[in-house]
């Protein structure tokens, strides 16, 4: 507990985007706040942000591309837009040697792995890092803010089974930049493996990322969870790009 106070007197929490001050447990300033969007009304199915015209009478709460051409994903929980102060922050977060901006940004994710988890799943994934990835950076983002978001989210005596490595990059591919999204799929076909299958079967499995970008390097873990015997695959990400 002093130590705590300590810590906080000698590294009083700032903002995740701009460095200002800010209260503890705080992710953003008042002015960056300002810059950050929360994505509310969006398809279950590729989280982009969607009208009630567009889920016409379906009412499947999806978009009329997902009707025609679902992702693999059963659910898709999105929290914030990427832009703006919540681009500078996951870019803290990666690159910037800011691991600690895990927990306010973990709590961002909280409500979202809540109602997955009320939803039905059972167990908890990150998406991997590929090991050269993971020895540079010295942590694997996804999981950091899981970790966070899990313990605030937690409800119940039966905590879900979180899998820290239950998914492995076995190919490092490039940065995805600005390719199309069928190029995309491509560059990340095949990159992904399941350690240890037997955790898979028959598990309902919330897939954590930092950032989802066109879905595709979700939806091909997504592809290798299910055919691990998987019973069903959710998503979510602290930002989407829309
Ligand atoms: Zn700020
Ligand atoms: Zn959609």
């Amino acid at each position: 507990m002093l130590l705590q106070l300590v810590a906080r007197l000698l590294w009083p929490a700032r903002c995740a985007a701009c460095n200002a001050f800010v209260p503890e447990s705080t992710a953003f300033c008042e002015n960056c706040a300002l810059l950050v969007s929360e994505l509310e009304q969006v398809c279950h199915g590729c989280g982009l942000p969607t009208s009630e015209t567009d889920d016409g009478r379906s009412g499947s709460g999806r978009c009329h591309g997902c009707r025609a051409k679902p992702l693999p994903f059963s659910r898709v929980w999105p929290v914030l837009a990427y832009g703006g102060a919540t681009t500078e922050a996951v870019l803290h977060l990666k690159h910037g040697r800011r691991r600690h901006l895990a927990r306010p940004l973990g709590a961002l994710l909280a409500p979202a792995v809540g109602a997955a988890l009320d939803s039905g799943v059972n167990t908890l994934c990150p998406v991997p890092l590929h090991p050269r990835r993971l020895r540079q950076r010295g942590f694997n983002q996804a999981l950091e803010l899981l970790r966070v978001a899990e313990r605030l989210s937690r409800r119940t005596a039966t905590r879900p089974l979180l899998v820290p490595d239950g998914l492995r990059r076995i190919r490092d591919t490039p940065a995805l930049g600005w390719e199309s999204p069928a190029s995309r799929r491509r560059i990340v076909a095949g990159a992904f493996s399941v350690k240890r299958p037997e955790w898979t079967k028959g598990r309902r499995i919330l897939l954590v990322d930092d950032v989802m970008t066109t879905g595709a390097t979700l939806a091909e873990c997504t592809r290798v969870l299910l055919k691990a015997g998987a019973a069903e695959v959710q998503v979510v990400a602290l930002a989407r790009v829309v």
